[in-house]
């Protein structure tokens, strides 16, 4: 088991470090994978690796990804490739043996052949049929491991599980020998510079802070691990003097032995760091990551083409009329994959994210001029690396036009075992989790901050099951409010897109609610709370921050009361907040963007503010709740 670090431990560290440089090392180490974390991955493997040969005589378990290629962080998934290539030869002679056994008439022991192989001819098998035989050796045969599934819409078919014990979740690929060569190259880069590992580290979690990564394996429009790797690699390489050289330099490197070619692909590079030159860049951290915002928040990702191969960037026509080109999936972000030539890592990424990327890019770059991020601060303040991982909010007071938005995570380990379990092997998990949490907002804006839902043309609210659908009146516009319920705010689903069958759709799902708030709910809860607490109603949590969402209730119920009739025609305020899916399978976060009506903005500031800190716990309470 590891703990997983607390926003506020990782800020206190990072505030304690001397300068930026030192903030990057010290993310490393809070980031990387410990002993026992690593000894578990090993142990877990050689149990894979036992159970596998029993089933497929001479099979290799081979563990690539974040694991083994240098940027392992706590509580990443373990990518297993199962290599069958021997398997296979042994079966092939075991059958030509067995033939012309079969021809002299003298079987030999067929019982001690009860093999899974005898089931299955691996020279002809297709994909999906061996990866069910794996999943079936993993729910049978692999103790402690559950919530086994074969997933085949992927690109590269897996096998998922979830380690009981550890909560680690894995998958298993089994036609996926590229990836141990670029696992490998990843892996030579960390050896050849020791700049190699802080910085990807930090635009890993960059990225993740202002959701524009996540690790989707199966769609969703962010840029994953491995292509943000390349691009921190890339940028490396394209430094003047380069500080890592580019897979063309490295080819010529190579020795004999360390020839390879994987599925067509040349995949020469030298095993060993020690036999490259090291490099005459001398740039500090600290400003290799100004650089990288500056450079790629101008960068033309959609007019060429990365190639770590070349170390440049292709101009398009010159690679679409070459042999590669020709069969490359050209979109708005096009990372070439540094071995597989053909092919666009970052091809999932749609033209709304790669806008986000830049302009967080030029945000970064501008932060990174100031003496905020340079020098550390004598008073106490975030400094450094500190404030480039807050999340993609707006400054305060900065009403942008997209409005404002509070992330609200939606953690698997919240559920209980069996409500994962389910929810894990849904056909449509990212509809599942979302759907929930977008249950959780409308009860908390309604039920727990006491408002009426209506759509701005009386929708209904779609297929919530937490609605009393028909229960309030539609109410549109600036007419009176106060209709059945004493509302405080007006709740209304403006939008909801039909829902898709089948598979997460490549587009972003999207709820919108419209809201008008009656009155100052979020005006002195905690001394309402107090309050409450000596009436003798049911006792809160000790917490003091926030009580269960009927406490909440009562205390919202109060406010209202104390407020008397003050209650205007108008609402205080009026917003609309637009609820978005952070990204991949694994990103289980809801993006919400606030939009206030114009013309109310100290006051909408101090209710969003609150809302910050309160919407998330109560979300988190109801899912948990739900669960
Ligand atoms: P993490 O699991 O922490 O997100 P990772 O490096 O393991 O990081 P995964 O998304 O799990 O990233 O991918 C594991 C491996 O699969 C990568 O190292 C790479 O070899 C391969 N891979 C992942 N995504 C792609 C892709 N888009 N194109 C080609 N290979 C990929
Ligand atoms: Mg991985």
């Amino acid at each position: 088991h590891h703990v997983q670090l607390s926003p506020e431990k990782l800020v206190q560290a990072l505030c304690q470090a001397d300068d930026v440089d030192a903030q990057m090392s010290q993310l490393v180490q809070l980031f990387e994978l410990s002993e026992s974390e690593r000894r578990l991955r090993h142990l877990l493997v050689t149990l894979f690796q036992e159970v596998f040969s029993e089933f497929f005589p001479g099979c290799a378990i081979l563990p690539f990804g974040s694991s083994v290629n240098g940027f392992d962080i706590h509580g990443c998934d373990l990518d297993l490739f199962l290599d069958l290539e021997k398997t296979k030869t042994f079966q092939a002679s075991a059958k030509g043996l067995q033939g012309a056994q079969a021809e002299e008439g003298a079987g030999p022991d067929s019982d001690s052949e009860d093999s899974i192989l005898s089931d299955i001819d691996l020279t002809t098998a297709t994909v999906p049929e061996v990866l069910e035989l794996v999943a079936a050796v993993l729910r049978k045969c692999v103790p402690g491991v559950h919530s086994v599934q074969a997933v085949h819409s992927a690109r590269r078919p897996v096998v998922k599980f979830c380690h009981k014990d550890s909560g680690l979740l894995g998958d298993i690929s089994i036609n996926n020998r590229l990836a141990l060569c670029n696992t490998r190259f990843l892996q030579l880069c960390t050896e050849a510079d020791e700049r190699v590992r802080p910085l990807v580290y930090v635009l890993r979690y960059w990225a993740k802070q202002q959701a524009l990564a996540g690790n989707p394996f199966g769609g969703g429009p962010l840029l994953n691990n491995y292509a943000l790797t390349l691009l921190v690699l890339f940028f490396l390489q394209t430094r003047n003097p380069p500080a890592l050289p580019t897979l063309a330099q490295l080819r010529e490197l190579t020795g004999d032995g360390d020839q390879a070619i994987v599925d067509g692909w040349d995949c020469s590079f030298p095993q060993d760091a020690s036999r490259l030159e090291p490099s005459a860049n001398m740039e500090s951290l600290c400003s290799l990551l100004a650089e990288f915002f500056r450079v790629f928040g101008d960068h033309d990702f959609a007019g060429c083409v990365i190639s770590l191969q070349e170390g440049r960037a292709l101009p398009l026509p010159s690679f679409l009329l070459s042999e590669v080109g020709a069969k490359f999936k050209l979109g708005p972000f096009n990372v070439q994959d540094p071995f597989e030539l053909s092919h666009n890592v970052a091809a999932n990424v749609n033209e709304k994210i790669v806008q986000r990327f830049q302009h967080c890019c030029r945000d970064g770059a501008k932060y990174c001029r100031s003496l905020q991020y340079q020098r550390k601060s004598s008073k106490g303040k975030a400094w450094g690396l500190v404030r480039l991982f807050q999340p993609g909010v707006p400054e305060a007071g900065e009403l942008g036009p997209d409005g404002l938005l509070i992330t609200i995570p939606f953690t698997l380990m919240a559920l209980s075992p069996g409500s994962r379990q389910q929810l894990c092997q849904a056909r449509d998990f990212g509809r599942c989790w979302f759907d929930k949490v977008c249950a959780a907002i409308t009860v908390v804006l309604k039920d727990v901050l006491k408002c009426s839902c209506t759509g701005p043309a009386g929708e209904p609210l779609g297929q919530e099951p937490t609605e009393q659908s028909g229960a309030e009146q539609p109410i549109v516009g600036s007419k009176h409010p106060r209709s059945e319920e004493r509302g405080s705010l007006v709740v209304s689903p403006a939008k909801k897109r039909p829902r898709v069958e089948g598979p997460a759709p490549e587009e972003e799902e999207s709820v919108s609610w419209s809201c008008a708030v009656w009155h100052r709910v979020w005006m002195g809860r905690r001394r309402v709370r107090r309050q409450l607490r000596h009436l003798g109603s049911p006792q809160p949590d000790t917490e003091q921050e926030a009580g269960s969402l009927e406490v909440e209730e009562k205390v919202s119920e109060a406010i209202i009361q104390q407020e008397g009739d003050s209650m205007g025609a108008e609402p205080l305020l009026r917003f609309t907040a637009c609820a978005r899916m952070g990204g991949g399978q694994e990103d289980t976060r809801t993006l919400l963007y606030f939009t206030p009506a114009p013309q109310q903005g100290p006051l909408f500031q101090d209710f969003y503010h609150f809302l910050q800190g309160f919407l998330p716990r109560m979300v988190e309470r109801y899912v948990g709740r739900a669960a």
